[in-house]
């Protein structure tokens, strides 16, 4: 028998999240200082406890190589973990490739992607030090509805800040957050200073993922019990999407082989991560010769076209600097633009590892990514989210080139999540309506003028 889905018992769920930050420096890299925003000083833990909780900036800075995860955070995964890790051989059959395709699918989690990995982790440890609200942002959504599925499961109440054109255009993810329980006001709103004054200057302002983190931001840091939580970029939070990587490693064991390629959709880096990072402590550790390829909209190219250099996580810049691949925090993805992957910058961890050539970069237009979607769905049945549709996109070209040269190559890449709740994007892409951006050069170079000025 040919044997398509390779499932893990949940007693093999992995115990500890990797830590890559233990093994960066056999890599010989050294990752730069995070800067505060005003002193432009190293930030230490006092800085960060007005918005996390102590474990979450314990784990932040730690060196320690495996992390212990709680019970009561297995206890939540357990309810859909671990993920199958599958063979697409309809697809490989479609594509006539020699290539092995296989995908981790992480859209079988209770809000359809990989963040609840971490949302779960972090609403634990809120709860834990005595926590009772927490904050945060979501622009379609993806990240709103996993916390406030996460926030339920400890009885923490959650606030969710929504960029408002997302709020009146994307009515479903907001009706699951608030079926999970969330508060989900649209931003800019009248409930935070930083709302109040853009609304005064301009009550028609459709609102943006920089204005959303200000006033989630503004709200923790004002209230006692109330803290605040971010969906990617943090090392914790790659950290806690290993999990999904860790899975992996052992069922290809039960495959019986090893990928070549590893493939991953790029936002800030954390789902591509917690696939990747075991598979790259093998390969910095032990020499394994992976390929590992992050891939990013030419839309919002920030490996592959930006900068390597200081700037803020936020457009209000009131988050710290980090020292990463960047667009510029001016950076607005343009309206056209369907597949997601919007954010100016990158997880520090990726940055130094592109730096140094651990892994590949690649950019792909629009269509070329719902042309693979809708290839991959019609032999798979699964309609992949469009952000996790640039892995699909780049997983087809492989296995073509794989054809072309009759070479037996093994592929996987990270299903980050379904697309059930992107649908008007693939109504867009199937009406013929999408159109391709590169985003421009001299764009680039405009924003990075804007850039905070630091000496390293
Ligand atoms: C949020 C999201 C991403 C991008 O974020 P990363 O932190 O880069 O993983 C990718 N895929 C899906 C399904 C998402 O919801």
């Amino acid at each position: 028998m040919e044997r398509t889905k390779f499932l893990l018992d949940e007693r093999d769920l992995p115990r500890a999240w990797y830590n890559i930050n233990a093994d960066l420096p056999a890599a010989g890299i050294q990752l730069p200082p995070v800067l505060h925003p005003g002193t432009g000083k190293p930030i230490g833990p006092d800085d960060l406890a007005p918005l996390f909780p102590m474990a979450l900036i314990g784990q932040e800075v730690s060196t320690e190589r495996w992390i212990e995860i709680p019970e009561p955070v297995l206890a939540v995964y357990r309810m859909w973990r671990p993920t199958p890790l599958i063979r697409a051989r309809r697809w490989e059959k479609a594509l006539d490739t020699p290539a092995h395709i296989y995908f981790k699918y992480e859209g079988v989690s209770p809000s359809g992607s990989h963040k609840p990995n971490t949302a779960v982790a972090q609403a634990f440890y809120n709860a834990q030090e005595g926590v009772r609200r927490l904050t945060t942002e979501t622009g379609a959504g993806q990240w709103g509805s996993a916390l406030a599925f996460a926030a339920r499961q400890f009885n923490l109440e959650l606030k969710v800040y929504m960029v408002k054109v997302s709020y009146h255009q994307k009515p479903y993810r907001r009706v699951l957050m608030e079926t999970y329980g969330a508060e989900v006001v649209p931003s800019p709103s009248p409930d935070t200073n930083a709302g109040r004054s853009i609304l005064a200057k301009d009550p028609e302002n459709p609102g943006s993922l920089g204005i959303a983190i200000s006033e989630a931001v503004e709200d923790a840091a004002i209230h006692d019990d109330t803290k605040y939580s971010l969906g990617s970029v943090l090392n914790h939070v790659l950290m806690h999407q290993t999990i999904i990587g860790l899975e992996a490693q052992k069922q290809f064991e039960l495959a019986g082989e090893a990928p070549d390629i590893l493939i991953g959709a790029i936002g800030g880096g954390s789902n591509f991560a917690g696939f990747t990072f075991p598979f790259l402590r093998d390969k910095i550790t032990q020499g394994k010769a992976y390929r590992v390829i992050a891939v990013e909209p030419t839309a919002a190219p920030s490996l592959t076209k930006g900068l390597y250099t200081y700037d803020f996580g936020d457009t209000a810049q009131m988050t710290p600097l980090i020292k990463m691949y960047t667009l510029g925090h001016t950076f607005m993805p343009p309206p056209i633009h369907a597949g997601g992957l919007r954010y100016h910058g990158m997880a520090a961890q990726v940055c130094a590892l592109y730096d140094k050539g651990l892994i590949e970069a690649r950019a792909v237009p629009q269509t070329a990514v719902f042309e693979a979607a809708v290839h991959f769905a019609r032999h798979e049945g699964i309609v992949p989210a469009p952000e996790s549709a640039h892995a699909v996109r780049v997983a087809m070209e492989e296995a073509l080139k794989a054809r072309e040269r009759g070479e037996k190559v093994v592929i996987a890449f990270n299903l980050s999540g379904h697309g059930h709740f992107d649908l008007a994007a693939y109504d867009a892409y199937l009406a013929g309506q999408l159109e391709d951006y590169d985003y421009p050069e001299e764009q680039v170079r405009e924003a990075l003028k804007h850039l905070p000025q630091i000496r390293t």
